[in-house]
């Protein structure tokens, strides 16, 4: 049982050290037309990239992200699914937990 909380409360720190996450999708389009395929008449290469994500009420929402800023929004969204394979364990931990619980009484 002592194991059991023990490795609950590491699952806990594990989750806090990824606790910058965002949920989303990165792309990119063009600087100009804003289209992912771009139709303008004279094409540049310039792209420009944002992140796609759901708000709670589940509304797409988009936030445009700077070049420098890339890598950082790539680990916030890896953080993501480190933090819900955490959660994950966490639940199965918990299951445990809750089962031995229920042996003792
Ligand atoms: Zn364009």
């Amino acid at each position: 049982m002592q194991e059991l909380i023990a490795k609950r409360r590491r699952l806990l720190n594990e989750l806090m050290k990824c606790s910058n996450f965002v949920r989303g999708s990165i792309n990119s389009v063009c600087a100009k037309c804003n289209r992912s395929h771009c139709i303008c008449e004279v094409q540049t290469s310039k792209r420009v990239y944002r992140l796609t994500y759901k708000n709670s009420e589940q509304k797409t929402r988009i936030v445009y992200i700077p070049e420098a800023k890339m890598p950082k929004i790539r680990k916030m969204i890896a953080n993501y699914s480190k933090a819900r394979k955490i959660t994950e364990q966490i639940i199965e931990t918990n299951i445990q937990i809750f089962k031995k619980e229920n042996r003792k009484s």
